[in-house]
């Protein structure tokens, strides 16, 4: 039996301006009982401008509710305009920072390389990284999916000591299955997360591979959400689309009822 507890985390994207975070999340505060909490962790990964306002929510109001960044600087500090770097995110006092997600990837042409640097920036501040993987839909369709989110795992890895690597987090996120209402069967799913473990075995050790959480990202809603979270090394989802919906993400949280 896993002692990892799930992490459902809701990535918002670029939606919701400061004061609709705000009553997003108070909301979703007044929703969750509790109980919630001690079965899952719950976080929400707002934009930046939306992070200084859930975290004087969150503080005042002393919610549960864990926050983070959608991505972070791979630099410190300098001549790096509209970045923002881990130590602001972590003065900011983030829990969590996606890393690597497939649209960053896409549109802003990240590589493993990149994705590394950005993984070892969170670390240096302090943030826990969330790390995205998965493959496109062709990579799929030829068969080779579970070897290119393995690539991707050494890649986001690459250097990273052990006493870092069994705190990450990683989002398998296929692609094709984002934000398109196609969600990857739960065998499927299951069938990654494996090879993610073992690939962490064999990078680490059996131990840090059995602390890593590793959540499934990619149209997750709440009538899909339990079979997903009854695979052994699936422990939480990372939820787009539906956690924009107070009463969805509620449920998606209480899967186990
Ligand atoms: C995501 O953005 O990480 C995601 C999984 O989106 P959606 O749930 O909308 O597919």
């Amino acid at each position: 039996m896993s002692t990892r507890t799930p992490l459902m985390a809701g990535n918002w994207k670029m939606n919701l301006n400061h004061l609709e975070a705000i009553a997003h999340v108070q909301k979703l505060a007044f929703a969750l009982a509790d109980k919630d909490y001690e079965a899952v962790e719950v976080a929400v990964l707002p934009p930046f401008t939306d992070l200084r306002s859930v975290q004087t929510l969150v503080d005042g109001d002393k919610l549960k509710i864990k926050y983070g960044a959608q991505d972070v600087s791979a630099h410190d500090s300098g001549a790096y305009t509209g970045e923002i770097s881990g130590s602001m995110l972590a003065k900011l006092k983030c829990t969590y920072v996606a890393i690597g997600h497939s649209e960053r990837r896409q549109y802003h042409a990240e590589t493993d390389d990149i994705v590394n640097t950005k993984v070892k920036a969170a670390y240096k501040h302090g943030l826990t990284p969330i790390l995205c993987v998965g493959e496109e839909l062709d990579v799929r369709e030829a068969g080779d999916h579970v070897s290119h989110t393995l690539a991707q795992v050494e890649g986001g890895l690459k250097d990273l000591p052990a006493e870092q690597a069994e705190t990450i987090v990683i989002a398998y996120e296929p692609v094709w299955a984002i934000g398109t209402g196609k969600v990857c069967g739960a065998d499927d799913a299951q069938e990654v997360c494996a090879a993610i473990r073992g690939k962490l075995a064999e990078l680490y050790s059996q131990d840090v591979a059995d602390k890593v959480r590793i959540q499934y990202g990619g149209s997750v809603k709440s009538g899909n959400v339990a079979e997903i979270m009854g695979k052994p090394d699936i422990d939480g989802a990372l939820i787009g689309g539906a956690s924009l919906d107070t009463d969805e993400f509620v449920k998606i949280v209480r899967f186990h009822e």
